[in-house]
């Protein structure tokens, strides 16, 4: 018997399994596919997620794979309204200041690899048919072809996507919409060379995207024109003309062309007691901002480490009801912002296409000349600025940094502070000089302690001289405070007791 039994092998599901089973955690993936994804979906893999990515050891190795979109063009008809470097943006917010184009298939099989290499493999062709729980276990119908097997397991997440089986059995609400129009998108080749940076082409009959992808292709994105919608067009062909004048490219051949309508919902609940939902089985949204998969990511790597600290007996099981509160917000709030997004991008009428064509490219233009906006652009697209403030796990400010928020990275200027983050395990950060109490307290506690000189590049981060912040699993501030002496270690005390924390059997990578 397991104890998490993942469903689907999604990149949710993918890294779900991955941060279980490298925390020690005995876990089973299954899927009902044959295999790994073949169509390319998500293109835009967050800075967030490559800051995942490096704690567990290979964010530089999947940055390497894919292309790094590192500036961003704003054009309308009148050409580049605005251009954007994000490496300026956001150089020295995160280890990787840029949009990795890198195809869902190609992220997929990359998990793969590295599951089969920490020894767990996918079962394939394995559906969940249905489940049951009680207080100490679930027990799951699995499927496999005309045979069906009772598997037990302490826990279940379902990372099963939008038509999610956990989420149908465990009768969870999943309220939204369709939004009317339809979207396309095409891998093409293109006449001359092809652009490694990301183009927005902003025009009064809509937008359209334009992505590098591998071996010298383009990706288009965008609405197909209301004349062309019902039926739906089989081929590029029909909408050739109006799609290659907006974005301005000339399209030599079209190796994928698919279209699909967009979806927007958020699941009433991500938790029915050992039952979890991560991923596009909790919420669906448009590919505004490319936010989908990065999202489910993001899920993944918040319960994992909850799961199996609860399942380890190192924490009370009272931190598994933190994944809702931290995640759902969340999830709601992108259904929000893509939700408005996609209506300036779709809408029709006099006024949103003057804005849409003419206003928004000038305001881009201006905007992005304040290094201001600048950040904030940057920290919305890469989800660097999500935080977990409201949430009660988060307590305690030093400086700018509250509890909940993520460690800012220091690395641009200063000492790498991420570095020890690759241990994903509980830690004391200390941006100064620890006092001999706080030392003596965090080694009685097998806590680990990394204090740092005090350099300018921290205070830049908002970080507070001689200031402690205990940093959870996942690189986020649970706990800080303005000193770091006996005081502080009185504190912690407190809020370690709380949450029954315990750190002398947490597995470290
Ligand atoms: C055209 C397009 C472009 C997109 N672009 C972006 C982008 O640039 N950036 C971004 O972040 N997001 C993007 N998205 C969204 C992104 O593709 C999804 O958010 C992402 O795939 C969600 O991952 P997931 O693992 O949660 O679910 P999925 O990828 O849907 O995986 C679910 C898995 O569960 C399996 N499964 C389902 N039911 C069962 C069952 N009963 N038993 C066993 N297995 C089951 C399925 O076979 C599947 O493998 C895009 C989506 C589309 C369609």
């Amino acid at each position: 018997m397991p104890e998490v039994l993942v469903v689907g092998a999604g990149p949710t599901g993918l890294v779900m399994a991955y941060a279980l089973a490298t925390q020690g955690v005995d876990v089973h993936i299954i899927d009902q596919a044959s295999g790994p994804g073949t169509a390319s979906r998500a293109m835009g893999v967050q800075a967030r997620t490559l800051e995942f990515y490096r704690q567990f050891g290979f964010g530089d190795a999947m940055a390497e794979a894919g292309i790094p979109a590192k500036t961003v063009h704003v054009r309308n008809a009148g050409g580049e309204a605005a251009q954007v470097s994000l490496a300026e943006m956001g150089g020295d917010l995160s280890p990787y200041p840029y949009m990795l184009a890198y195809p869902q298939d190609a992220h997929e099989a990359f998990l793969v690899e590295r599951l089969a290499e920490i020894g767990v493999e996918v079962e394939w062709n394995t559906e969940l048919a249905s489940l049951e729980q009680s207080a100490d276990q679930v027990v799951a119908e699995l499927r496999r072809g005309e045979r069906t097997q009772k598997m037990s397991c302490a826990y279940l997440c379902g990372c099963d996507g939008a038509h999610s089986a956990t989420r149908h059995a465990l009768e969870i609400g999943f309220d939204g919409g369709t939004y009317a129009g339809l979207f396309y998108v095409a891998d093409t080749e293109v006449e001359g060379e092809p652009s490694m940076d990301l183009t927005v082409n902003l025009g009064s009959a809509g937008i359209g995207l334009c992505l590098p992808v591998r071996g010298g292709q383009q990706r288009l994105i965008g609405m197909v024109p209301s004349e062309h919608s019902d039926p739906p067009p089989e081929s590029f062909e029909t909408i050739r003309a109006p799609v290659e004048a907006l974005i301005g490219v000339t399209v030599t051949k079209v190796n994928w062309f698919s279209t699909y309508q967009v979806h927007h919902r958020v699941a009433d609940a991500f938790r029915r007691g050992r039952c979890f939902l991560a991923g596009d089985a909790g919420h669906i949204h448009s590919p505004a901002g490319g936010q989908g998969m990065n999202t489910g990511i993001g899920d993944a790597v918040n319960l994992a480490w909850k799961l199996a600290a609860v399942l380890q007996g190192r924490a009370q099981p009272k931190l598994l009801e933190t994944y809702e509160t931290e995640r759902i917000g969340f999830a709601r709030e992108l259904v929000d912002t893509t939700d408005r997004a996609f209506r300036f991008m779709t809408s029709e009428g006099w006024a949103t296409e003057f804005i849409r064509g003419w206003l928004a490219p000038k305001l881009a233009g201006v905007a992005t000349k304040f290094s201001a906006a600048r950040r904030k652009m940057f920290r919305l697209i890469s989800q660097i600025r999500i935080e977990y403030r409201d949430c009660e796990l988060g307590e305690g400010k030093a400086g700018e940094i509250h509890g909940g928020d993520r460690l800012p990275w220091t690395g641009a200027k200063g000492p790498d502070n991420y570095a020890p983050l690759r241990s994903c395990t509980w830690q004391l950060h200390v941006y100064g000089e620890p006092s001999e109490e706080l030392a003596t307290w965090a080694e009685g506690r097998s806590l680990d302690l990394h204090s740092f000189s005090w350099d300018e590049a921290m205070d830049d981060a908002g970080l507070a001289e001689g200031a402690s912040y205990l940093v959870r699993p996942d690189g986020y501030v649970a706990w800080a405070d303005k000193q770091a002496d006996e005081g502080a270690a009185k504190g912690l005390e407190v809020y370690v007791d709380r949450w029954g924390l315990d750190f002398v059997r947490e597995v470290a990578r």
